[in-house]
Parts: structure tokens; C-alpha cells; sequence
């Protein structure tokens, strides 16, 4: 096995501390085939595949369980958390995609939330928005009617920058 797939698989396999560069965390993403930008953590199988319009549930469960980042797949590990999600997500306070860094999410803010086609989970033309968090609550799905996937309830929302 080439040492750089060696390497990515076991980014997948355990959390690592975060580098300092969002460019260097995004920049080492497998790609989305359909759109040639990178593919989010929360919508990669095991093999570092999928596609950018859905998420994958076990990537859903693994980052609320362990605080990892929905977007570079790497330790959460100080505040602020950034949630993205759209309008009516941030009207009811609970969101489907799992907290960003603050650096992932405005990147993925600016590659994603422009294109015609849906994008994590959410239909195309929503209206998408950044809320920034000192944590999440989890709402399990047996909460509320929100399919299979634990929702994110931001508990201490923070002012823009
Ligand atoms: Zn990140």
C-alpha cells in the first residue's frame, strides 16, 4: 500500500490535534467527484468516498460522539464550534450537519452553500447560515421527528467575530 493512502486511511481511523492551517486540513481531503471540490468528512464512507450532496450517518454519529470536525474530519478541540445549517435549521435551533472549526466553516460556507445542487442533506435554494457556539447539546432522534441522525443544539451561541 503507497504511504500517502496508508496515511490517509488512518486520518479516518483516529482523531488526530489539529493543525493550524485550515488550507493544510481542507487541502487534504479526497475530492467530490461530481463538483471537483473537497469532500467533507461528514459525507465520506470508510474509503474516503461520497458524495457532497448527502451525509453519512456513522460520520454523523462519529463526530457528535468524539467532537470531531464535519468538514476535516480532525479533533474540535476548542470553542468556538460553528454550526452550518439553513434558515429554518437556526429558527429551530437544531442543526443536521455536525460543528465545524471556525475555519472549516467558513470554508465550506463559501465553496458550498452557492451551488445549484442540493449539499449536505439539505435541498437546493435554502438560505444558509453560520451560528458559532461555545457547545452542542444532542438531540437524539427519538427527540424529535428528524429521520435516523442526532440533531446539534447549540447551547451558548456566540457573537460574530
Ligand atoms: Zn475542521
Amino acid at each position: 500500500m503507497p504511504a500517502d493512502l496508508t496515511g490517509r486511511l488512518r486520518r479516518f481511523w483516529s482523531p488526530r490535534p489539529a493543525s493550524d492551517s485550515t488550507e493544510e486540513r481542507v487541502g487534504a481531503l479526497p475530492w467530490d467527484l461530481a463538483t471537483a471540490l473537497p469532500l467533507p468528512f461528514v459525507c465520506q464512507d470508510e474509503a474516503g468516498r461520497g458524495t457532497l450532496r448527502e451525509l453519512v450517518t456513522a460520520r454523523v454519529t462519529q463526530c457528535a460522539l468524539s467532537r470531531i470536525c464535519a468538514m476535516c474530519g480532525q479533533s474540535l478541540d476548542a470553542p468556538p464550534l460553528v454550526l452550518l445549517g439553513t434558515r429554518r435549521e437556526e429558527g429551530r435551533n437544531a442543526f443536521s450537519v455536525p460543528p465545524m472549526h471556525a475555519g472549516c466553516a467558513d470554508h465550506a460556507h463559501a465553496a458550498y452553500t452557492g451551488l445549484d445542487d442540493p449539499v449536505l442533506g439539505h435541498e437546493s435554494g435554502e438560505e444558509w447560515v453560520l451560528v458559532r457556539t461555545g457547545g452542542f447539546d444532542l438531540e437524539r432522534p427519538h427527540d424529535r421527528e428528524a429521520g435516523s441522525r442526532p440533531l446539534f443544539v447549540p447551547n451558548a451561541i456566540l457573537p460574530a467575530p
